[in-house]
């Protein structure tokens, strides 16, 4: 009976380790990846290119700033 208990014991500490262990290491490697997510995207009034969510959307087509997205809007 203690047999089946230790193997018991065997398997749900094989199973905490399989578990604990991707997590760790999913944490570690979203870090370094995160920038490079990010697409680079080219402000339709003056050409600057920054990142998508620091751009403005407007009409399809993306804005470094809301000057620039008026002054294209009046235009058109
Ligand atoms: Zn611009």
């Amino acid at each position: 009976m203690s047999r089946i208990l230790f193997f018991a014991l065997l398997a749900f500490l094989a199973w905490l380790w399989f578990f604990k262990k991707p997590a760790r290491n999913k944490s570690e490697k979203s870090k370094p990846a995160e920038p490079a997510v990010e697409r680079i995207v080219q402000c339709a009034e003056c050409g600057l290119r920054l990142p998508e969510g620091e751009a403005l959307f407007s009409d399809a087509q993306y804005f470094c700033c809301p000057e620039h997205r008026d002054a294209h809007d009046s235009r058109v």
